[in-house]
């Protein structure tokens, strides 16, 4: 077992307006649960982000900061560099934004994303896409049931060759281009539109991402725990989709 693991909160002075650095808290606390070491890092800008880290949770943000974030990471690429030596990472959505190849700035004009992810955002002239999110994983990611986040966005993404949804949308909009489908997925890179935070909203989830890079793990001890989770994720699930 790995003596520590390192998680990162990239930018959360940025990309933190939606709660999304609670993604961070989640991995920490479900590493920990499971007799992990846990080093959890608040990287900005005066930090720089670390390359050497384990796991990666980026978050949501105004069309401002998420501009000023994709330079800044585009400087010595810290993402990629550690996505080569196999770290996670989740990105949400305006950090979903500016991980693909393009995405559109304050000044509507397209800006250069850092091309993770084979996507590119535009800005939709209909309505923002405001509310509950329901995505259904189907079977690409074992133990993970349908998920619920929270969708507050006017970009829409179009996924491109080499990136695979990450899941169906049951109800919201989630990319809003083309076929109903939320996030993107390549390798051990994971995007979405679910704030919440996602992976406070759905454990297992969690767990899915921890085993990309940790492999098999034991599930958490704390049955009274899950299945009150349980119990009130399929409540607002079914919520939801009878809405
Ligand atoms: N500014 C981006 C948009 O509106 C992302 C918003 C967000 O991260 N919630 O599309």
């Amino acid at each position: 077992m790995k003596e520590k693991i390192k998680v990162v909160s990239v930018l959360p002075n940025l990309l933190g307006t939606y709660g999304d650095s609670g993604n961070a808290v989640i991995v920490s606390k479900r590493l920990a649960l499971r007799g992990f070491k846990v080093d959890l890092v608040h990287a900005d800008l005066r930090s720089g982000v670390p390359s050497d880290a384990d796991f990666y949770l980026i978050g949501g943000g105004e069309d401002g900061p998420q501009s000023r974030a994709a330079e800044f990471l585009a400087i010595d690429t810290p993402l990629e560099r550690a996505l080569d030596k196999g770290a996670g990472l989740l990105a949400v959505c305006a950090g979903f934004q500016i991980l693909g190849r393009s995405f559109i700035g304050p000044d509507m004009a397209p800006r250069n994303g850092l091309g993770i992810f084979g996507c590119r955002t535009h800005r939709f002239e209909g309505p923002r896409s405001v509310g509950e999110l329901v995505v259904d994983p189907g079977d690409a990611m074992p133990g993970v049931p349908m998920m619920t986040g929270y969708e507050n966005h006017q970009g829409i993404t179009e996924l491109l060759d080499g990136t695979r949804p990450l899941g169906i949308v049951r109800a919201g909009n989630g990319n809003n281009f083309g076929p109903q489908v939320d996030g993107g997925v390549i390798g051990r890179a994971i995007g979405t539109y679910m704030h919440g935070p996602v992976f406070a909203r759905n454990p297992k989830f969690c767990d899915y991402f921890l085993s990309l890079v940790l492999g098999h793990l034991d599930p958490i001890r704390d049955e009274g725990l899950e299945n009150s989770h349980n119990r009130l994720y399929f409540e607002r699930i079914n919520q939801v989709l009878m809405e």
